[in-house]
C-alpha cells in the first residue's frame, strides 16, 4: 500500500495539469516499507524524446533528489507521471523504463487538462522479471 500525504498528491495532480498535453513526471520521497510513505512529490523535467508519449526523469534531477532525501533521512518510495488523454494504468513502455524495484509508480490519468483518475503499481522483480502489482493508495498525512 502506499499512504500519499494530501499535499503530495495535490502537487502530482498540479504538475500533470501543468504540463499537459506532455506529461509529467517527478519523484515521491518519504519512507519505504510493506506500507510506504510518500510525504513530498518532486516534479522533474520529462527527458523523453517524445514527451507527449513517454517520460524519462532527468538524470541530474533524480541524483540530487538521492542525495536530498539522504539528508533529510527520507529514501525515494516512488516515481510519478502523467497519460494525457490516456487511462491510469501502466503502458509497456513504463514497465520497460521502469528500475526501482520496491518502489511504487503513480499513474494520473489527465483528461482534458484536468487531473482524475490515480493509481498506484508497485514494481516487483522474481527471477529477473519485472512487473506491475497493483497497491492501495490511500490519501493520508
Ligand atoms: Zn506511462
Amino acid at each position: 500500500m502506499l499512504r500519499i500525504d494530501p499535499g503530495a498528491l495535490e502537487a502530482v495532480w498540479r504538475d500533470g495539469q501543468m504540463r499537459y498535453p506532455e506529461e509529467c513526471c517527478g519523484i515521491l520521497l518519504g519512507r519505504g516499507g510493506p506500507v510506504s510513505h510518500a510525504t513530498g512529490a518532486l516534479p522533474c523535467a520529462n527527458a523523453a524524446a517524445a514527451p507527449r508519449l513517454r517520460y524519462a526523469v532527468d538524470e541530474r534531477e533524480l541524483f540530487r533528489a538521492v542525495k536530498w532525501a539522504r539528508e533529510r533521512g527520507e529514501e525515494i518510495v516512488g516515481f510519478y507521471h502523467s497519460h494525457p488523454d490516456g487511462a491510469a494504468h501502466p503502458s509497456a513502455a513504463d514497465l520497460a523504463d521502469a528500475w526501482w524495484p520496491g518502489c511504487s509508480y503513480v499513474i494520473t490519468a489527465v483528461a482534458d487538462g484536468r487531473a482524475g483518475e490515480t493509481r498506484a503499481f508497485r514494481l516487483r522483480e522474481e527471477a529477473g522479471e519485472r512487473r506491475f502489482e497493483a497497491e492501495p493508495l490511500e490519501e493520508r498525512p
